[in-house]
């Protein structure tokens, strides 16, 4: 494609841009803020669970603990009954032993119990405090999303249209110029590509271009930037052309 049309498209380009710019514009901070509620619901929602997991499993683990716990006691029972009835001294310490051991796991049961215990009572109160704060945003997100699909209903048509008229002259640029002219979007905050204004001064920046540079521009064999600002400077015949192209 000669440099002219690439310039011709950028330019058109950037005219629907600063069109869809405006109704993106116009929803304000709504956009944003849906999203952020949209995390945080989230967030919530992730948290809440990792909290019921660990109840559930706290659940579990506490009826292992008694069934060991049950078992313990009743190996100390038996291992204090057999004592009784032993006739070595080795045999007695043995089983003493054996009754210290267990006793020592039992503790250890006991420790381990306790502990779940206090950290239930922890996360069932940050569970019902997530689950009001979940609430309490959801109702904030459902009327701020409501608000949004409202708002972006009514120009739901005109972004439509202009979507597809962007997909047009987008797809008469290659990669290559179109990164670059979105590259100097981000930067710009919007303008990328901008006409010769009122006495020979870039219409993004305003500062005035060299006379070299302007007829360096005339001839469209390259595309060329504004040395201050950085955007793509057009001459006026694109202006004029795409003007009449509407
Ligand atoms: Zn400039």
């Amino acid at each position: 494609m000669v440099v002219k049309d690439k310039l011709k498209n950028l330019y058109q380009l950037q005219q629907v841009d600063l069109k869809l710019d405006g109704l993106l514009e116009e929803r304000g901070d709504l956009p944003a803020e849906v999203e952020e509620l949209e995390n945080k619901i989230a967030t919530l929602k992730t948290q809440i669970k990792e909290n019921d997991e660990y109840l559930k499993k706290a659940v579990v683990r506490k009826k292992e603990i008694d069934k060991d716990l049950d078992e313990v006691r009743k190996r100390i029972d038996k291992y204090t009954e057999m004592r009784i009835k032993v006739k070595t001294n080795r045999e007695y310490d043995a089983l003493s032993k054996q009754i210290d051991n267990s006793k020592e796991k039992l503790q250890e049961l006991h420790k381990e119990l306790e502990n779940i215990q206090s950290k239930e009572v922890v996360s069932s109160k940050e569970v019902d405090k997530l689950r009001s704060d979940f609430t309490e945003e959801e109702g904030v997100y459902s009327s701020k999303k409501v608000e949004l699909d409202e708002l972006v209903s009514l120009t739901h048509d005109e972004e439509k249209r202009y979507l597809k008229e962007r997909e047009k002259h987008a797809q008469k640029v290659d990669k290559q110029t179109l990164a670059r002219y979105e590259m100097i979007r981000k930067a710009t905050k919007g303008k990328a590509v901008v006409p010769v204004v009122r006495r020979n001064a870039c219409g993004g920046c305003y500062n005035v271009l060299p006379p070299q540079r302007l007829m360096d521009l005339r001839q469209m064999e390259k595309i060329f930037t504004c040395d201050h600002c950085g955007r793509i400077l057009v001459p006026n015949e694109i202006v004029e052309e795409a003007a009449r192209d509407v």
